[in-house]
């Protein structure tokens, strides 16, 4: 029987789940090491699995990415029990990432099987803005395969902030302070790649309100950057693959044109300031052409903006 989220509780019960998890050798953090490069007064994280732990991550991200064949077909269908923390309503589970390099990195997957290239829900929404209200945290979404998505079954993600313990809430956040203050659909100076930005502000009260809010905040930003849905076998699909991310104070969406940048991977995270290399050629790439070049390669141009909206 799946515990429903206790409101005030979710902090110990996914430290609760993860030391469970651990013991039981089902939860298996990948170790990196990090570094900072630096551009445009951003300090990135740029992450890296430790070259004695590799032979080891590698095959953990393969088995994630499923490449090995030992993953069953849907990871969250049902989701392992010793990763599952609790229920957010009767539409979300919260399951510890099994191959986590942050702590307490969650997923909330739907409880029943929806496509990732759907466009997010208001019950998404809800199920976010429980987490969020919970502590304070950074909710994103790979939208796509392109954005990064290595599953199908739709699952949002929730990492706790300050993303690197003692920085800013995220490393991109001095460019984000300079994006204007109201809470319609705007840019942030200083980023080189087609995106929408709004603030916000999520009651940890008001859950209702706060999902209503947030969801009717997406679906403008998706407008501002063209991305609406297209008919796939009859479903209804995201027109293009998008990078959402939020914390209780903003969100911001971005448009993607490739998974890939002089093989680099970039997810939602990258837009947030934090990098994933696979080895020093990759992060010798990264500080020789700086990482807005890799978010830029995975972006869309800015000089594409028809300024005419
Ligand atoms: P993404 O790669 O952004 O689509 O996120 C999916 C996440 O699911 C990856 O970060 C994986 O580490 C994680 N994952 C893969 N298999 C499992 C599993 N069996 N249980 C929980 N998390 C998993």
């Amino acid at each position: 029987m799946i515990q429903d989220l206790r409101p005030g509780a979710l902090g110990d019960a996914v430290d609760r789940a993860a030391e469970q998890a651990l013991r039981a050798g089902s939860l298996l953090p990948i170790r990196t090491e990090q570094r900072t490069v630096e551009q445009a007064g951003v300090h990135f994280v740029v992450r890296s699995v430790s070259s004695l732990a590799r032979k080891e991550a590698d095959k953990r991200l393969s088995a994630a990415a499923g490449e090995d064949g030992t993953r069953p077909v849907n990871p969250f269908l049902p989701p392992e029990p010793e990763l599952t923390v609790c229920a957010l309503g009767g539409t979300h589970l919260a399951v510890l990432n099994k191959f986590n390099v942050l702590d307490r990195h969650l997923l909330l997957v739907t409880r029943r099987f929806e496509h990732q290239e759907s466009l997010l829900t208001e019950a998404d929404f809800h199920a976010l803005c429980l987490c969020l209200a919970e502590y304070d945290a950074l909710g994103f979404y790979n939208g796509g395969v392109v954005a990064g998505a290595s599953q199908p079954h739709k699952h949002l993600q929730v990492v706790p902030l300050p993303l690197i313990p003692g920085g800013d809430e995220v490393p991109v956040t001095p460019l984000l302070a300079a994006a204007p203050a109201d809470p319609s659909p705007g840019l942030v100076p200083g980023f080189p790649f087609q995106h929408a930005f709004a603030r916000l502000a999520i009651s940890p009260i008001r859950i209702g309100e706060a999902a209503r809010a947030t969801w009717g905040l997406y679906r403008s930003l998706l407008r501002a950057v063209g991305i609406g849905e297209r008919p796939v076998d009859g479903e209804s699909r995201q027109s293009s693959p998008y990078n959402l991310l939020l914390t209780r104070r903003w969100m911001l969406v971005v448009p993607r044109s490739a998974e890939f940048w002089e093989g680099i991977s970039v997810n939602a995270l990258g837009f947030a300031g934090s990098l994933f290399v696979r080895d020093m050629d990759q992060l010798e790439t990264v500080r020789r052409r700086g990482p807005f070049a890799v978010l830029s390669g995975v972006g869309m141009p800015l000089a594409a903006v028809d300024p005419e909206g």
